[in-house]
């Protein structure tokens, strides 16, 4: 390879072999859950109108002001690759009158995002995300719903260590208050804290808790927490949630520091992590975002969801056995029967069964071999002075017709159609 021969981008990778094996996993299990839960798919544009994400991601988050691909069209349009689904999905619900349909609306989906990050073990610039999101609704049995999901989805890929931290950020009146409250208790303390934090005080203060700075750390010790000061309705919606995952028996933590990085959440948010991932140990996470409709110009409308990484999901599984689907039929040949070969492999196929056919000009004796490497059942030799079909199950060889047609019908006869 030459050194000016391109590369996929710094914090991109090609999704194949046994990753792209996974996401077919990933996928599957996702559609065999979420759909008989009444979760319906959408997908939506790559890229939206920045003024969506700026609005419905916040402005003063890590997102909007640091990670996003946004660029001017040759229209002069600003557009920004998405960085998230949220905001994609509630701008969809707006924008298909889906408020008229009964409530909440369920939908999932299956996508990449773009986020400009320092790129490590799994972190990416581009990065694959499965979600759900209930919108319509503010009953606690939603959010306790969709987490159950996520926790069952996690289960059946088999994802290890898992924990689910929770807690509830209350409304934004109430989170209002207690943020005032917190920025005070960092200006008491203003210089103890790290440059950044003290940086990010009127900005985001929320984001004290996340620091490693020791400073900061016992600053944070004796700071209020949001959760002693939810309104009576907050707390009962919280432990409605709670009571609800507990009769379904997902263990859960309390964890009052829960930070989400998206300024949308009101009351639940919740983070699955994995303790079989290193520094980037969340797996999936999300919460409720009952401001968020409004903020994007529709009238005030509940919603709750969570995204997970589907790369972090199969480094938390430790990979996945590659399921290959062995061919039901081979077709050797020599050169002069190419194409019958090639009529053999189609009629095949079109019958709903897996046919290869040497593809690379081998020898016949290299074709056979290479037969034996796909794993088929049956291997169809067309010979110049006629044709045979082993079954490499029995070793068993039987002589077939010469013409293609004869080949076809012996080949489906003896798959059993
Ligand atoms: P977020 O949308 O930030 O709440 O992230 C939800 C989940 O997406 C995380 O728990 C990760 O599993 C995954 N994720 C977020 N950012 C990245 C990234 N840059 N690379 C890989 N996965 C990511």
């Amino acid at each position: 390879m030459s050194p000016d021969t391109p590369q996929a981008p710094r914090g991109t990778q090609d999704v194949l072999g046994e990753l792209a094996a996974g996401f077919h996993l990933v996928e599957e299990a996702a559609r065999r859950r979420f759909e008989p839960a009444g979760f319906r798919r959408i997908e939506t544009p790559a890229f939206e109108d920045t003024a969506l994400f700026a609005r419905g991601v916040g402005e003063s988050t890590d997102v909007v002001q640091k990670e996003m691909y946004t660029f001017t069209d040759a229209g002069g349009r600003s557009l920004t690759l998405r960085p998230e689904g949220t905001a994609s999905v509630a701008r969809a619900y707006l924008e298909h009158g889906m408020h008229k349909l009964p409530q909440p609306v369920k939908l999932w989906y299956l996508s990449s995002f773009f986020r400009y990050e320092k790129p490590q073990a799994g972190r990416y610039r581009q990065f694959w995300q499965i979600g759900v999101e209930a919108i319509g609704s503010e009953d606690p049995a939603v959010d306790a719903e969709v987490i159950v999901l996520l926790a069952t989805l996690l289960d059946d890929l088999e994802a290890r260590g898992i924990r689910l931290r929770i807690a509830s950020l209350g409304t934004p009146e109430t989170r209002a208050a207690y943020r005032s409250e917190l920025q005070a208790h960092l200006r008491t303390h203003a210089d103890q804290l790290s440059e950044e934090v003290r940086g990010r005080i009127d900005l985001n203060p929320l984001r004290a808790f996340d620091s490693d700075h020791s400073g900061t750390r016992e600053v944070m010790r004796t700071a209020p927490l949001l959760v002693d000061r939810l309104t009576e309705d907050d707390r009962a919606h919280f432990d409605a949630v709670l009571a609800m995952l507990d009769a379904a028996d997902v263990p859960y933590e309390i964890d009052p520091t829960l930070v989400r990085g998206l300024d949308y959440y009101t009351r639940t948010v919740f983070e699955f992590t994995s303790d079989a991932l290193g520094a980037q140990s969340g797996v999936g996470g999300g919460g409720r975002y009952d401001g968020l409709i409004e903020l994007i110009g529709g009238a005030p409308t509940p919603g709750v969801g969570w995204a997970a990484g589907i790369e972090r999901i199969l480094l938390a599984a430790g990979g996945v056995p590659a399921a290959d689907t062995p061919a039901d039929l081979f077709v050797a040949y020599e050169p002069g029967r190419r194409a019958d070969a090639f009529t053999v492999v189609t009629h095949t196929r079109r019958a709903g069964r897996a046919a290869q056919m040497e593809l690379a000009g081998r020898s016949l004796k290299g074709q056979l071999k290479q037969a034996g490497r796909s794993g088929a059942r049956f291997v169809a030799v067309l010979r110049e002075d006629g044709s045979v079909l082993q079954d490499t199950e029995t070793n068993d060889e039987v002589p077939m017709e010469r013409d293609a047609d004869g080949i076809v019908a012996a080949v489906l006869r003896n798959l059993g159609i």
